[in-house]
């Protein structure tokens, strides 16, 4: 058992800790936190023990009359590894107090790749980070993007890939964002490209950005050359047999991101949570040696299993696909279709 702890409990880290405590060979000592609001409570009344995140954050908590079980030094005492989900860029503040505690440690994806010894992607590069100390599990468009061009690289071979990302405005529990523009990233090529190549180095990637007014999920609009020439059945097979990639269908109404939402709700998954990356079956083409796709990527959900094969990997406890599979089985992810 793999005794981890998490710093940050927000919207990946309370989805990590779930994935934590749902699997059997990790063990979740309990959780930092900043402040105790509502999500204290819910993870206190969950049986997860709450830590404040530091000796000033201890004096929120007791000013609340929250009971901590200690400080994040106490949390790091009792752990193999901490999995960071502080907000993007404090995770290298928090950095210093985790070498010092002499544990593992998983970053997120607002951290910069140079955090890390490996920028970690489960199915491009999980040998990797086999056995390493630190690494960084990308951002939710990067994880997306390594997925799905990792399994056509492997498979077919990329010449170059070319992707505009529609960005979300920021996640629904926030109180700001983009309510009516369209927002484009001002850096042209944005910095997707260089950072998928942070995961897989040997692809040739060029990105656009913009933001849009919604928050549910980020679409992707990819072109692939491919190395050989490949047919749209053969593309659409590779893309079926891919773990944590789903087929959807505009035909079937589900011609949106927003249905593609109604749809995580009617199946029943919990906070409408879809770890896959979600692709329309209708836009994948095949034109002039060029492949043409377009994805959803569920930007809260879809770091999720990532962290908890990198802990695998990290640790030593056993190979790529074994991880993935098991992963997968744990947390009712899966590939294909949702329905016949
Ligand atoms: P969040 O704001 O929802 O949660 C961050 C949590 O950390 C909050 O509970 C906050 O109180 C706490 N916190 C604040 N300051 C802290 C500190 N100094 N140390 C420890 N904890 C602190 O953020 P999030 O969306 O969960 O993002 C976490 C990381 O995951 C970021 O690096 C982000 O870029 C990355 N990420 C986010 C998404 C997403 O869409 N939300 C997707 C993929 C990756």
């Amino acid at each position: 058992m793999i005794k981890v702890g998490v710093a940050g409990y927000g919207t990946i880290g309370k989805r990590v800790a779930e994935a934590l405590l749902k699997s059997d060979d990790m063990q979740l000592i309990g959780v930092s936190k900043t402040t105790p609001d509502y999500s204290a409570y819910l993870a206190k009344s969950k049986g997860v023990k709450v830590y404040a995140h530091s000796k000033a954050d201890l004096t929120n908590f007791e000013k609340a009359g929250f009971k901590v079980e200690g400080t994040i030094e106490d949390l790091l005492s009792q752990v193999d590894l901490i999995v960071d989900t502080s907000p993007g860029k404090k995770g290298v503040e928090n950095k210093p107090l985790y070498e010092e505690a002499g544990v593992k440690m998983i970053f997120q994806g607002g951290e910069k790749a140079n955090i890390a010894e490996v920028s970690f992607n489960a199915q491009a590069n999980f040998d990797q980070a086999w056995g390493k100390k630190i690494v960084r599990v990308v951002s939710c468009n990067t994880t997306g993007l390594s997925r799905v061009l990792h399994t056509i690289h492997s498979n077919i071979g990329v010449k170059q890939a070319k992707v505009v990302l529609i960005r979300r405005t920021c996640d629904p529990k926030e109180s700001k964002g983009l309510v009516n523009g369209i927002q484009p990233e001002m850096k042209m090529p944005s910095h997707h490209g260089p950072d998928l190549n942070t995961v897989i180095p040997d692809i040739k990637i060029e990105s656009l950005a913009v933001v849009v007014p919604t928050t549910l999920m980020h679409l992707h609009t990819l072109l692939v050359e491919f190395k050989k020439e490949t047919s749209r059945e053969q593309l659409i097979d590779i893309i079926k047999n891919t773990r944590r990639i789903i087929l959807v269908n505009g035909d079937h109404g589900l011609t949106s991101t927003n249905r593609v939402i109604e749809l995580a709700r009617d199946i029943g998954r919990l906070r409408y949570d879809l770890p896959e990356v979600v692709m329309w079956e209708d836009t994948i083409s095949v034109k002039d040696g060029w492949g043409y796709l377009v994805y959803a990527v569920h930007q809260e959900a879809i770091v999720q299993p990532e962290n908890i094969d990198a802990i695998r990997s990290m640790n030593k406890l056993m190979p790529k696909e074994e991880s993935i599979k098991k992963t997968d089985e744990t947390l009712g992810i899966v590939n294909g279709y949702l329905y016949k």
